[in-house]
Formats: C-alpha cells, structure tokens, sequence
C-alpha cells in the first residue's frame, strides 16, 4: 500500500506589466517572477510576497484587503478584477497582470480611478440637489422600502473601476459616462429627495455620452464585484428617458 504524500505545492508565474510614466528611462514591458502557491492565496497576499521578497520597487493599490476600498482593480489574465477578491487557486500557472485600462497610469499595476469619479460626477452633477440644505436636526424623511432598497443597491457601489475598464465603449470615448457613472445618476434620479425633474435629466442622460451610449452586451455587469443589479439600472434608465416622450 502505498501512503499518498501532500500534494506539492504549485509553482506561478507571474507575468507583470511594469512602467513608471513618470520616469523618462523607463519602457512598458512585462517582467517574469516565480511564486510558491500557498493555500488560501489570494494575489493580495501574492503581490504582497513579490514586493517584499522579490522587487520593492513593484507599485500596486490596496487597502481593506476585503472588497470595500475599490482600490485593486486590475486585469488578471485579461479580465478586470479585485485582487483581494481573486484565489490563485482559481487561475492557471502563468497569471498575467495589467493595470486596468481606461484610467490614468500611476505605475505598475497602479492606476488613478479617483479622477476618473471625479470627473464623472462633476459632469454629470451626480451628487443631491435638494430643496432645502441639509438640516441635521430634521426628523428622518419616511421612504417607501422598494424604494430604499433600489437607491441602496446602487449605493453599494466601491467605485473600483471594474466595470468602467470592461466597458469598450469607455475604453473608446473618454465623455462616456460609463456603467459606474450611469448608476450613480440613476441612484439620484429616483432619490425622491433630488428636485431634479425628468426633463432636466433628459439633457444628462439621454444621448450618447449617456444611456443611449450604452451598447447592452453587458461585461460590466458579469465582472462587477459586488454584483451591482447594472441591468436593471440601464433598463430603468431608458424606460424613463423614453416616457418623457422628449427628443
Ligand atoms: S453594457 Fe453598456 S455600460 Fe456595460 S460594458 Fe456594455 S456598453 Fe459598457
Ligand atoms: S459598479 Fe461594480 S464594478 Fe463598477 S465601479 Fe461599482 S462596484 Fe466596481
């Protein structure tokens, strides 16, 4: 009989996009390090060992280490993810990372998404407009439940980036609002507290740097991390720009 020992642990190669775009010596090229999997290895704690081990000059985003930051987007093998979020065990020998596209490149794997919200919002004016100014001591408003639950939904959102680099038609036009920017304007069309009337959204949203923009195949949806309902949002979006019977 013989006694099956443990299973060897499997050997990774990472592939790694490295470029630091402030530093005129530096290329866009891809640079090979050896890792030993361990279980449970996620390519935080992979990219983690890299730096510490290998090279410290490897740049790359995290923080919370638990799929709240947004801040590790990046393309594994080609599709966007969080790589707090990714199992080693789930990717093949060679995993191959690049920063997510669309994004200004800070170096390495990291990328500047904060600009990108930023500039989303600022043109989209994504933020409440309320009647009254915020009163701190007022009684809580009362909400429908459904209601709540939706504006909730896309609430959620961690701002990533994900599903703005999956997107071809973000990758193409920079004035696009993108799937991240077209949940957070549907978040306050329905907020009952933002006075801001369907025709007034119209101007916003329905063209082609908005919903109709939008080509509906849907990679934001199947790489969003935290499962944001994006086709119901597009699908709301265009019901009620197509009610205001406006042109
Ligand atoms: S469904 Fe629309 S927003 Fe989502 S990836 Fe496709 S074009 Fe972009
Ligand atoms: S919608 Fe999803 S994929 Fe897009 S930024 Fe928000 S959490 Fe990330």
């Amino acid at each position: 009989m013989s006694a099956a020992g443990p299973t060897p642990a499997r050997q990774l190669r990472f592939e790694i996009f490295r470029y630091d775009p402030e530093d005129p010596a530096s290329t866009p090229h891809m640079q090979s390090f050896e890792l030993e999997e361990a279980p449970y290895m996620t390519l935080y704690i992979a990219l983690n060992q890299l730096r510490e081990k290998q090279d410290p000059s490897l740049q790359f985003d995290f923080a919370c280490r638990s799929a709240i930051c947004g801040s590790c987007g990046m393309l594994v093998n080609g599709r966007p993810a969080l790589g707090c979020r990714t199992l080693t065990a789930g990717l093949p020998d060679v995993i191959r990372l690049h920063p997510l596209p669309v994004f200004k490149l800070i170096g390495d794997l990291s990328v500047d998404t904060g600009r990108w919200f930023r500039q989303m919002v600022e043109e989209n004016e994504a933020w409440m407009h309320a009647a009254q100014p915020f009163d701190p001591q007022a009684p809580e408003q009362r909400m429908d439940d459904d209601l709540a639950q939706a504006i909730y939904a896309g609430e959620r959102c961690i701002e990533c980036g994900c599903c703005v680099a999956s997107c071809g038609v973000a990758n193409l036009r920079p004035d696009f609002a993108g799937p991240a920017g077209l949940n957070r304007i549907a978040r306050f069309m329905m907020d009952p507290r933002d006075t801001r009337s369907d025709a007034d959204w119209f101007e916003v949203v329905s063209n082609s740097d908005g919903v109709f923009g939008c080509l509906g195949m849907m990679a934001c949806h199947d790489v969003c991390p935290k499962q944001l309902p994006l086709l119901e949002v597009y699908a709301y979006l265009r019901r009620k720009m197509l009610a205001t019977g406006l042109r």
